[in-house]
């Protein structure tokens, strides 16, 4: 269930929102929630990321709070094994199974144990942690994911790529597992603040807002010179390398554009999206009635976190308060699909479904660590992967995770025949 508030895609009318699906007394929530006698149980998938360490951060000002299970990394022996001291978990895994000895020795002593590779990856999330945050970056995430969902936890999820691969298999297994589905992304957070789940066939549409990312007023020219170093330099977020190219080259919005159509079981023309360089207005939902709520903050990421972290009850996060009369103006542009065409590249996708979404997001994550690594322009990124999903959207849908895992690899294969024939 999406917040234990509907029933997913396909699956109806959502649920009521009322006070006793929201958590009910005290008294009635049983021990580890948190919320009851006990500490909530918690899991980080990506510990050492953006959104990782921003979890630790609001779990540390709480401790009492929390009781922290397992911490994963995929390199960073060094910060995984000193969250996991500090955090007291009970078990660290490094995807690496290169850094188990590394891990083994810098966690020696304290009795928490030390795990390496992707099945370690896909264990930690098996154990019995009552809230998961989902914060690991790109398709590696997905079997992680899934197997947090599949024993019915809570899912606090950032990782978009999840939805975008895979997303009609992964809200399948949500309402299967009667898992509780909390969006960490801004934009669907804000969306999932002010949503009314008992109504939705009054939702006209869901806006999604996008900041528009460091080139939003810069031409195709000038764009075609954009360095790492300046992709990655957002203006309003501080966020890991890979979102936040995507947000330069706009296709962040795109994937946002399928994950809402996922968590909210929206049609692709009831989801726009509205450039608001602020970053004020995380996202809005219009009604029948003429009606647009919106939720609003500082673009300080552990609001989000924090929402989910606490829900169905909120807990403080330190972040700087909105102050409405220091921004002054708020401005709203509609996306220029010809200067940014990884918009237009993935409301096509959408509409075509099939494999498609599955390649573009395995291709376009080939071409951003290619541009990272200075082999292809940031004008290719999007561009190479049109060119993957091209190649290859005739492939048939995905119907289970071996097929998305299949056409992933197959598109990571042919985008990687791309950046090598434009790196030459
Ligand atoms: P980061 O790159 O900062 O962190 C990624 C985390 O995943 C790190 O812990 C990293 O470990 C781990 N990781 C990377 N590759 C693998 C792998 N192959 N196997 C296992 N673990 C791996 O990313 P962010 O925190 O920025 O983003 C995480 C997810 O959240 C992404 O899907 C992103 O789109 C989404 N998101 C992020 C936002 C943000 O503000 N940062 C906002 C909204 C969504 P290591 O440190 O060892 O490399």
């Amino acid at each position: 269930m999406v917040g234990n508030l509907g029933k997913g895609p396909g699956g109806g009318d959502a649920g009521q929102a009322g006070a006793a699906d929201r958590g009910g007394p005290a008294a009635e929530r049983g021990p580890g929630d948190g919320r009851g006698d006990g500490p909530r149980s918690i899991t980080v998938l990506g510990s050492t990321g953006s959104i990782g360490t921003n979890t630790l951060d609001l779990i540390a000002r709480d401790p009492e709070r929390y009781r922290v299970e397992a911490l994963t990394a995929n390199a960073n022996v060094a910060l995984l094994a000193e969250q996991a001291r500090q955090f007291r978990a009970r078990l660290a895994v490094v995807g690496d199974p290169a850094r188990y000895t590394a891990l083994k020795e810098a966690l020696a002593g304290t009795g928490i144990e030390a795990a390496a590779g992707p099945d370690a990856l896909k264990e930690a999330a098996t154990r019995p942690a009552e809230w998961v945050m989902a914060a690991i970056v790109g398709a590696a995430g997905l079997e992680p994911t899934l197997e947090a969902v599949r024993r019915g936890a809570t899912v606090a999820l950032a990782n978009k790529e999840c939805l975008v691969c895979a997303g009609d298999l992964f809200m399948r297994e949500v309402a299967t597992h009667g898992a509780t589905l909390l969006p960490v992304d801004s934009e669907h957070n804000a969306i999932f603040q002010v949503f009314d789940f008992g109504q939705k066939a009054r939702v006209d549409k869901i806006i999604l807002t996008a900041s528009g990312g460091p080139f939003r007023t810069w031409d195709r020219a000038a764009m075609g010179g954009v360095t790492p170093e300046q992709a990655v330099a957002h203006p309003n977020w501080s966020m890991g390398a890979k979102i936040s190219v995507d947000s330069a080259t706009m296709m962040n919005k795109g994937l946002e554009y399928i994950e809402a159509h996922h968590i909210f079981a929206m049609p692709p023309e009831q989801i726009e999206i509205l450039v608001h360089p602020q970053s004020v207005i995380h996202s809005m939902v219009a009604y029948v009635d003429g009606s647009v709520l919106a939720q609003l903050g500082t673009p300080d990421m552990r609001t989000p976190i924090a929402f989910t972290l606490g829900w169905p009850d909120r807990v403080p996060a330190p972040v700087a308060r909105l102050d409405l009369g220091a921004v002054g103006t708020l401005q709203f542009e509609t996306p220029d699909e010809a200067r940014f065409p990884a918009v237009r590249l993935v409301r096509e996708v959408l509409r075509s479904g099939g494999a498609a979404p599955t390649i573009l997001n395995a291709a376009n994550e080939v071409a951003v660590a290619a541009f990272l690594d200075r082999r292809i322009g940031f004008l290719d990124i999007a561009a190479l992967v049109d060119r993957t999903v091209s190649r290859l959207q005739q492939r048939p849908a995905p119907t289970c995770l071996d097929d998305v895992l299949d056409i992933d690899r197959a598109a990571r294969a042919a985008c990687a025949d791309l950046v090598a024939a434009a790196a030459a």
